[in-house]
């Protein structure tokens, strides 16, 4: 698997990605915002876009799949839940489904709620897994509840993304590091290896950012460290009354995020 990752240079700082079969040239597009940048680097490759796969039905995740459609007639393949939320879906999956990309690429479709109830993230197994989650999972975060709900957002996070390979490669929906990190050390000031982190990412562009891997975001990502001393005796000083499981911590570090 071929992965493209087009960083689309607007405030939300959206990626979106096309992931290529090599042995066919077809191609995915992930999440297509910016159409035209799409189409120019697929054209340039020579990859035939077949598929469009939205993680969700927010706006910044599917507002390119109009025009992306119209230039190559992709199928659009999305949440069985975002039947009505996004427009002209030709493939409705549920959990354990696969999307075939070309001959050589096969995802699974996990069920992931939390950021929102139509949410998607795509796993790849063969080889070096690889994991894209829109906005299910950021580097060194967690998305946001808005539209959805923290407590389910846990349990996506303890119940599927806790259970996958340590190697597993990490794709978002966003470039959120930075941020991310600042939140995370905010919460647990003596993390060494996140403070090293933050100075190598503050060196790298959207377009150069390193990929994480869930190895690395157990080291540094608050939303993963839920039994982490530090991260506790901080939180219950601003929620004394909260008992401290994971789930608790969880929905709480969720809290202070959303107003960092
Ligand atoms: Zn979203």
């Amino acid at each position: 698997m071929l992965i493209k990752r087009l960083y689309m240079n607007n405030p939300l700082r959206n990626y979106s990605y096309i992931i290529v079969c090599e042995d066919t040239q077809a191609a995915a597009v992930i999440d297509p915002f910016d159409a035209d940048m799409i189409l120019d680097c697929a054209k340039e490759n020579g990859w035939q876009i077949e598929k469009i796969i939205n993680t969700h039905e927010h706006f910044d995740h599917i507002q390119g799949n109009e025009a992306v459609v119209k230039a190559t007639q992709a199928k659009i393949v999305a949440h069985v839940n975002a039947k009505d939320s996004i427009p002209n879906v030709d493939h409705l999956v549920t959990a354990g489904d696969t999307i075939q990309v070309g001959s050589s690429i096969e995802l699974t479709a996990l069920d992931t709620p939390g950021h929102t109830f139509a949410h998607l993230c795509l796993f790849s197994a063969q080889g070096t897994p690889r994991l894209f989650c829109g906005d299910t999972l950021f580097n060194a975060g967690a998305g946001n509840c808005y539209t959805g709900n923290a407590n389910a957002l846990y349990k996506t996070f303890s119940e599927q993304l806790f259970k996958l390979p340590l190697n597993t490669e990490v794709y978002p929906g966003h470039d959120y590091i930075t941020n991310n990190l600042e939140f995370s050390l905010d919460r647990e000031p003596d993390n060494e290896f996140a403070h090293q982190l933050l100075q190598e990412v503050s060196a790298q562009t959207p377009q150069t950012r390193m990929v994480t891997t869930l190895e690395i975001e157990g080291k540094m990502n608050a939303f993963f460290r839920l039994s982490n001393k530090q991260i506790i005796n901080k939180l219950l000083e601003s929620f004394p009354d909260i008992s401290p499981s994971e789930e608790q911590v969880f929905v709480h570090l969720r809290k202070l995020r959303d107003k960092w």
